[in-house]
């Protein structure tokens, strides 16, 4: 993996990101699962309606099922859900019918009852319905054999539901990804340990436990490996058990260059790795490549120690890469949502890296969308990241923006959301 680094010397967050997905080949192995387990997964075979759907014409509404255009009807019957109406509709006569209920034969129009007056067995409408009216025609929107998801479709709750209405019970995906997760650094502490216990400047593991719990809404198995010291002997077991254990390895910590440069050392005498400095703010030291092993190689991705470099490097570089191990179809990695939104305050920044404040966005009283950064914009500063919706995305080459200036906003998605 190259050291080269691009303009200035940094790497820009567009050409990481492209190097990232690019270098990546999707895992294959699948499995078939029950649908109520897919939600999140990635589907790696194709599913076909077995029916149509709607099934049958049924009702949108409780009403009359009518057979012609007449004044007035013999109601000879009723269909309800579940319960349909036996037998068929001769001109001029009607079926009392609920909503979702099998049309019956000979009936080409629904009224819906408030419109209806019944006296004995004869109904009169206080307006016609006309042909076709509040009928859901069988199959207008699936048809039996169709193709209901393209494969490499991530699994969400409106595809459960169409998969199920379609009659698939057990759908096959792509097998979870796993991840080993490990943090460097000789300051760390467990979560959990006493304050009382914690040495001078010693802090709390906080990325870890961060990075696990986005992980796992990425559909990943975590092999968790704790906190390691900045020591090279146990680094390299680390790194090892890491390698051998996981499709990928996720570190925070221990790759700015320099300060730890046996990482660098023990990381290159194991495998292929770049440590890069990118033009994105928070969070220029990255390090990126791969730990061949018996049996293929494993992907190695370190992010920064600074909490919100690590998260912002995790969501803007890594689960893209992510999606793209994990078999996500292109069309479905589409670029983050974003959006125009003036600022309600000033912000101060010099050209030369692609900066991600932490901001809060909503559409005010006069429906303008606006955006105010939210605590300081430090990469230690977690208050003001856990009270933000969304980035404020301003360009590599950008300076200072005044109030009132119109910015670029990034709203959180899964898994900051
Ligand atoms: P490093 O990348 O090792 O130079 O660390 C940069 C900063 O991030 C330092 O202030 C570290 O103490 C802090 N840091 C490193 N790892 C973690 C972690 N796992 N959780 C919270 N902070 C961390
Ligand atoms: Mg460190």
């Amino acid at each position: 993996m190259s050291d080269t680094c691009a303009e200035n010397g940094l790497r820009s967050v567009e050409a990481a990101k492209q190097m990232l997905i690019d270098s990546i080949t999707p895992i294959t192995e699948t499995k078939t699962i029950p649908l109520g387990e897919a939600c999140g997964k990635v589907l790696a075979a194709p599913v076909l309606a077995a029916l149509d759907l709607p099934p049958c014409d049924n009702s949108a509404m409780d009403g009359y099922a009518l057979s012609g255009g007449f004044e007035r009807y013999t109601v000879i019957g009723k269909s309800l859900a579940g319960h349909p109406f036996n037998g068929s509709l001769e001109p001029g006569q009607a079926t009392r019918i609920t909503t979702g209920a099998a049309v019956p034969t000979g009936a080409d129009r629904v009224q819906m009852q408030e419109n209806c007056t019944l006296e004995g067995d004869q109904l009169t409408q206080s307006r016609a319905a006309s042909p076709g009216e509040n009928i859901r025609c069988r199959g207008e929107d699936v048809h039996t054999g169709q193709c209901l998801i393209p494969v490499g479709s991530k699994i969400k709750v409106p595809h459960i539901a169409l998969l199920a209405a379609a009659g698939v019970a057990e759908v096959t995906v792509l097998r979870p990804i796993k991840a080993a997760l490990l943090s460097i650094g000789d300051e760390l502490r467990p979560i959990g340990t006493p304050v009382s216990e914690l040495g001078d400047g010693d802090i709390y593991d906080s990325n870890r436990i961060a990075l696990k719990a986005a992980l796992e809404q990425l559909d990943v198995e975590i092999l968790d490996l704790g906190c390691w010291p900045d020591e090279p002997g146990k680094i390299r077991e680390a790194f090892m058990h890491a390698r051998d254990n996981a499709d990928f390895v996720l570190t925070s910590g221990g790759v700015s260059v320099g300060e730890a440069d046996y990482t660098k050392t023990v990381l290159q005498e194991l495998g292929e790795i770049g440590f890069w400095k990118l033009a994105i703010k928070p969070g220029k030291p990255f390090a990126f490549g791969k730990l061949p092993k018996a049996s293929g190689e494993t992907l190695f991705f370190g992010l920064p120690g600074n909490p919100v470099s690590a998260i912002v490097t995790l969501y803007q570089l890594v689960i893209p890469a992510l999606e793209k191990l994990r078999g996500t179809a292109d069309t479905q990695r589409q670029p983050p949502l974003q959006t125009r939104a003036r600022l309600l305050n000033s912000i101060r920044k010099k050209p030369g890296r692609t900066d991600f404040q932490r901001g809060y966005t909503y559409c005010d009283e006069d429906g303008i969308q606006v955006v105010e950064t939210r605590g300081i914009q430090g990469s230690h500063i977690l208050s003001g990241f856990a009270q933000a919706n969304c980035f404020v995305v301003l360009p590599r080459e950008g300076s200072d923006c005044a109030t009132g200036d119109w910015v670029t906003v990034e709203p959180f998605a899964a898994p900051l959301k």
